[in-house]
């Protein structure tokens, strides 16, 4: 049995829909996937059906950007979130929708700089997915403003280019408390060589696990993650950040993860759910 814990659908910034994905992971060979759309958790209940549908063992899951004092951004993965809930719905609408605005405004500055492109263009290069700057980058790149999408961001729309708006603000420890809050894992998405203090800051706000295994770990950082893991007692996961996208060479099920991992997950992902129950019976009697 082989887990891929890091997958993207159309719902976000994917190249295959939720259904594709799951035909793609069965045939490849996997038991079981993860849907980590950025900030949205839309695509969840169409690969759950197929899931079923297709023998594929589907978990919920959402990668949520956040973003650090000093501008670094963090992804948090939420594994086995109860994508249903309201207050998660909520917070991922109002993440999309400062996304979308800040994009608005990259677009609007990219233009008074004498540039001709469109909002419209943008939008539609999105797709159905959450619209970011690699979209306004094709968008420059497809009117020759410059020739590649690394040149549209160092100069243009990179940090501290003239165009750049800064993101949205979501803390790290806001989006692991919403994780928990609905049931889910939180783990630190793809951490490369992280600092530990860091790392210490996020375990004591509730971090449960590290992704281990990423397409951007090296095998020095990768045996440093693992080592971490192991020494602090987290959950490790792992998978391939698929999106779909041309040029990126590898397929879902390119990082796996084994089985006694998943297994390690769910049971944390069990006493955490008995854990709420406890505090939901006590403040029922008290
Ligand atoms: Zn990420
Ligand atoms: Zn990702």
């Amino acid at each position: 049995m082989v887990a891929d814990l890091h997958l993207h659908t159309t719902a976000s910034d994917g190249t295959l829909d939720p259904e594709e994905l799951v035909v793609r992971a069965v045939a490849l060979g996997l038991t079981t996937i993860a849907i980590t759309d950025h900030d949205t958790a839309k695509g969840i209940s169409r690969a759950l059906r197929a899931g079923r549908r297709f023998g594929l063992h589907v978990i919920p899951g959402v990668e949520m950007s956040t973003v650090l004092e000093d501008e670094e951004e963090l992804h948090i993965l939420g594994l086995f979130i109860d994508y249903q809930d309201p207050t998660l719905k909520r917070v991922l609408s109002a993440l999309r929708q400062a996304r979308w605005r800040r994009m608005q405004e990259m677009t609007r500055r990219v233009m008074k700089l004498g540039l001709q492109v469109s909002w419209s263009r943008v939008r539609e290069l999105a797709g159905r997915g959450a619209v970011g700057r690699p979209h306004l980058a094709r968008a420059l790149l497809e009117k020759g403003y410059v020739s590649s999408v690394g040149e549209a961001f160092s100069r243009y729309i990179g940090k501290g280019c003239p165009a750049y708006v800064p993101r949205p603000r979501l803390r790290p420890e806001e989006a692991i408390k919403l994780i928990r809050q609905v049931q889910g894992i939180p783990i630190l998405a793809h951490p490369g060589w992280i600092a530990r203090e860091r790392l210490r800051k996020l375990v004591a706000e509730g971090l449960m696990g590290l992704e281990v295994f990423h397409p951007r770990h090296n095998l020095p950082t990768t045996r440093r993650l693992y080592r971490l893991a192991r020494g602090w007692s987290l959950l490790l996961t792992g998978g391939s950040d698929f999106h779909g996208l041309p040029g990126e060479g590898w397929e879902p099920g390119a990082f796996t993860i084994p089985e006694e991992y998943v297994s390690a997950l769910l049971e944390a992902r069990l006493s955490l759910m008995n854990r709420e129950t406890d505090r939901a019976d006590r403040k029922k009697w008290r």
